[in-house]
This record gives C-alpha cells, structure tokens and sequence, in this order.
C-alpha cells in the first residue's frame, strides 16, 4: 500500500543555466523513461523569434498584450517539427544565436512569462513528462514528485555552445565571444524579478563538467524510478 502523501505532479523537472547539459539529460531521460519531453526555453525562443519579426517592442504595454493575445503555440506535433506559431514551423530558426538574446529579454516580461505559465501548466498536467527550464521546480511545478538541477563550468558551457552552433552552420562566432554571452546571460536569468533561475531546495544538484551523460541518465533513471514506486505510480 502506498504511503499517503501530499499532493505532487509526476512531472520531472529539469532546470538550470544554458549549456549545462539539461537539455541532452531531459531528452534522453524522457526516452528511456519513454513519457513526453517538454522544452520551455524553446517557447520563449518562439515568441522571441516570432515578436522580433513582427516588430514587437519587448516591454509591457498594449502592443505586447495584442501580440500575446493573437498567439497560437503548437508544441510536440511530431519528431520533426518542435514548435509552430501560428502556424510556423520555427523548430530550426529558434536555434540561431541571436535568438538565445532575444529569448533572454522577453523572458523577463511578467506578462510573457504568465502566458508562457498557464501554457507549460496546460500541456502537462495529469501526465508524466519530463520538463525542463528554468523556474520548472521553483514556479512552474513546485509539487514535482523529482526535481534535478543541472550545472557545469562557465567554460565548459560556452565550448558546448560552440561545438552546437558550428554543427547548425555558424562558423563566425568564437569561443570568447560565447563565454561573454553564456555569462550576461546567467546574470540576467539569474536576477530577474520574476521567476529567476534558481534552484529549488528540494531539487538534486548535478555538475556535468566531468560527468558521462550515460552514467548521468542512468542514475536519474533510477531515481525517478525509486521515486515513483515510492509514491505508488510505475514508470
Ligand atoms: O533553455 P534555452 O537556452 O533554450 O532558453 C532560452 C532563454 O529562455 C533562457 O536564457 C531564459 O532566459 C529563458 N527561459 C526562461 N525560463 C524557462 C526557460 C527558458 O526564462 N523556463
């Protein structure tokens, strides 16, 4: 019989800076768990992009509410295709560096990040997934049954960053030039006034400088695993 207690969503939250690795963990993690990957920063990166070209200033004021409100976000339609705005396939253009900025910027937005909210808590509640983010533990589900923050060096981030945006076609941009940016952009995530980046008392911490992403999957495997079974729901 399982031990009552108190209320928890079966999400499994992953938050933690660009670059540290969250992304490859919460990816794999959700397939061999075999349940649904959700990938936030992906949704403030599409509304970036998509404010961006609609020349939406990024401030609160009416211009940005009729751009909320005029939004339709499909997310997870298909192996190929990530994230659509009103209609758009943006999966590959969410990617390019100037994007990662933008995204940083409009995150800050209380009223982005509201919308954002009702929508990430829309797309997972009463399933299990995995869900990663920033403030996925701390504001998005604070009642996660497991929650994992995810870390590594400023300069180890920033060569990861490279290695992804050479292999997406950018051979402009150099590693000093990254660090700078991963760096500005912890600052910002960090000190915004809403939702900062941080982590949750109960989240577990991992530092992936030196760890192997297969060892690493397999130990949250296990984990969340152990975890469920405690609280009497199998994965
Ligand atoms: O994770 P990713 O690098 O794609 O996120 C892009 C930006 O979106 C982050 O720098 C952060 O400012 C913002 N973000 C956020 N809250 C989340 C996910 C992303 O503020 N849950």
């Amino acid at each position: 019989m399982p031990v009552p207690h108190k209320p928890f969503d079966k999400v499994i939250a992953i938050d933690g800076p660009s670059g540290s690795g969250k992304s490859t963990i919460a990816k794999e993690l959700a397939r061999s768990l075999n349940v649904l990957y959700i990938d936030t920063g992906a949704m403030f990166r599409a509304l970036a992009y998509e404010a961006s070209e609609k020349k939406i200033v990024l401030k609160e004021g009416p211009a940005l509410a009729e751009f909320l409100n005029s939004l339709k976000i499909d997310y997870g339609e298909s192996d190929s295709v990530l994230i659509r705005i009103n209609g758009h396939d943006l999966s590959e253009k969410i990617r390019e560096h100037h994007v990662s900025g933008l995204a940083s910027v409009i995150s800050q937005l209380p009223s982005v990040r509201k919308y954002l909210l009702d929508f990430q808590r829309s797309l997972a509640l009463d399933k299990i997934c995995v869900m990663e983010g920033r403030d996925i533990g701390t504001v998005v589900f604070p009642d996660s049954f497991c929650k994992f923050f995810v870390t590594a060096s400023v300069d180890i981030r920033a060569e990861r960053r490279l290695k992804q945006l050479r292999e997406n076609g950018d051979d402009k941009i150099t590693l000093n030039q990254i660090a700078e940016d991963v760096r500005l952009r912890d600052e910002t995530d960090m000190n915004r006034s809403v939702a900062p980046l941080k982590k949750a008392d109960d989240a577990i911490t991992l530092d992936t400088s030196a760890l192997n992403m297969n060892d690493i999957i397999h130990i949250l495997s296990n984990e969340v695993k152990f975890r469920a079974a405690h609280l009497g729901f199998n994965l």
